[in-house]
């Protein structure tokens, strides 16, 4: 195992668009969707929607197909398999829903990837209905966040108790990627040591772009699968060459060091935020 924690968001972050507009446009509810959502908050009109569905006669493989064919770049998983095999904790904080997220992870065959998936509980019923809920139960409290997060997910929340629960000891580097306004939160929450990877011109990136200096991580940009792939790879590569040369400050044994790999990687155009 590295001393690095990867945590990565899901819709336009590892899938390159938004798995609930996908699935309801691609069944052709955009019009009913476009209706109800001014009227409750996003996530109990996706609960809503699979009511729908179900009452339209679209079974649960019928919804399973759809999100089988969810666009994804072709460098994400050769980014996402890159990492694990350099010892990396990958894990995933979404606002999308478990259901989605373990069906498309199984089917490209990269759910044992991640050691830990964090999103709001989405599960098919007796009826045959998937039932969508919040991750925070806002109809009991708030998760009284003042970021813009979602009523039903803050994801720096989720960020300080996986902070908490990794030991200290171990010094673990954090490397965030995200695109969304819900992933500025957590990009508050990150250490001097820690790396995040906001994706160009998305919401997350203007949010920070509109002062840098409150985020006390190293900031590093991405405009697609492929630059994610370079960026993450390189930020990976050097935490591991740090870590080498603290080894061989510390007088270890030379013989046992594991070797970083990948320093041939091409440099990648990245935006390093002053
Ligand atoms: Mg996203
Ligand atoms: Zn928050």
């Amino acid at each position: 195992m590295s001393n690095i924690v990867i945590v990565f968001d899901f819709d336009k972050t590892i899938i390159d668009c938004d798995s609930d507009n996908w699935l309801i446009d691609e069944l052709g509810f955009t019009y009913l969707f476009n209706q109800l959502l001014p009227t409750m908050p996003w996530n109990s009109v996706m609960d809503r929607m699979m009511m729908e569905f179900h009452s339209h006669g679209i079974t649960i493989e019928d919804i399973e197909k759809v999100l089988h064919r969810i666009p994804i770049h072709h460098r994400i998983i050769p980014a996402i398999k890159s990492a694990y095999a350099l010892g990396c904790d990958l894990r995933i904080v979404s606002d999308a829903n478990m259901f989605y997220i373990e069906t498309i992870l199984k089917y490209l065959g990269i759910k044992e990837y991640f050691s830990e998936i964090n999103s709001n509980p989405g599960y098919v019923n007796q009826q045959g209905r998937v039932r969508i809920s919040p991750y925070h139960d806002f109809n009991r409290n708030s998760h009284g966040c003042t970021n813009p997060c979602p009523p039903n997910m803050c994801k720096g929340l989720i960020i300080d108790r996986i902070q908490d629960t990794v030991s200290e000891l171990d010094n673990k580097k954090f490397i965030y990627l995200g695109d969304g306004a819900g992933d500025y939160c957590p990009s508050l929450r990150l250490r001097e040591r820690d790396f995040v990877m906001p994706r160009k011109n998305y919401p997350v990136w203007d949010l920070i772009c509109k002062d840098p200096s409150l985020v006390k991580a190293e900031i590093h940009g991405w405009c697609d699968g492929e630059e994610l792939e370079q960026v993450l790879m390189k930020l990976i590569n050097k935490i591991m060459m740090d870590e080498h040369a603290q080894y061989i400050a510390s007088d270890c044994n030379l013989q046992t060091l594991p070797i970083p790999v990948l320093e041939s990687l091409p440099n990648p155009c990245r935006i390093l935020l002053a």
